[in-house]
């Protein structure tokens, strides 16, 4: 059987808006599918859970442009929904199923996209045409990560927090959150952390955190400890029970090769 032809094209997306899932979250109760989402309660109707995703503003865009239907969207990792995603962006491999149309100019398809939603998601590279090979390459490489956190505390922070926590460097033994245990083998890993920068804006803000991680470190549990999952956190380092309340991914540092 011959296979079907399809177009791979390889960028970096940022995204500037807090609550837009990376691709389509379909209904977790009728499962998008049309005869039985008619009567979902869950989603009324629509199917899905959130009215766009990444993949959705880029597909309706480079979809007609390439005269198909489907595509597959592939990314190094994701960000949750309420994150935002800065820096140079996350990389990431659109795949177009069975387009009708192969010569498209892929910086004017860039430039529409940024003229229509660039306020929501901005491509930092141009798209490049790749081999289905980078698929896996981007999924299964470890990216360290820079991540602005805004933290939130239940009592008032020592007053030599700052100081406490200034360059520290450290490894965390994190256990499966059980909010992904369903989805993620139940294992405890260790993942290290350094803290590049200390902020103590005001009363509203007490404590902000610019943190360098290793690939896989969940940064919302290493804040809270997760009921003892996830140790040392933070607020055992502060001495306070302590969340997460605002996170940003500032960089997705490059792959260094093994050597
Ligand atoms: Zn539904």
């Amino acid at each position: 059987m011959k296979a079907k032809p399809r177009v791979l094209l390889e960028s970096r997306y940022r995204k500037l808006e807090r609550g837009l899932p990376q691709t389509i979250h379909f209904c977790p109760a009728c499962g998008g599918r049309r005869r039985q989402r008619q009567k979902c309660t869950v989603c009324e109707g629509r199917g899905r859970i959130s009215e766009d995703s990444v993949q959705q503003l880029l597909s309706r865009r480079i979809l007609p442009a390439f005269d198909a239907r489907k595509c597959k969207f592939h990314g190094a990792g994701r960000e949750d929904v309420d994150v935002l995603m800065l820096g140079r962006g996350r990389p990431f491999v659109f795949e177009v199923e069975e387009p009708k149309v192969e010569d498209v100019d892929l910086e004017a398809l860039r430039a529409k996209i940024h003229a229509e939603v660039g306020e929501r998601v901005q491509l930092t590279e141009p798209f490049r045409r790749v081999q289905r090979r980078r698929v896996g390459e981007i999924k299964e490489a470890h990216w360290s990560k820079h991540y602005r956190i805004g933290v939130a505390v239940e009592s008032a922070l020592p007053a030599d927090a700052a100081e406490r926590l200034a360059a520290r460097e450290f490894l965390v033994r994190q256990r499966t959150p059980e909010r992904v245990a369903h989805r993620r083998a139940d294992m405890v890993r260790t993942r290290q952390i350094r803290i590049l920068a200390v902020r103590v804006p005001g009363p509203d803000h007490p404590l902000e955190l610019d943190i360098e991680t290793s690939h896989g470190t969940y940064v919302k549990e290493w804040v809270s400890g997760d009921g003892g999952r996830s140790e040392p956190s933070l607020a055992e380092m502060l001495g306070t029970p302590a969340s997460c309340e605002r996170l940003d991914v500032l960089e997705i540092l490059d792959v260094t090769p093994p050597r």
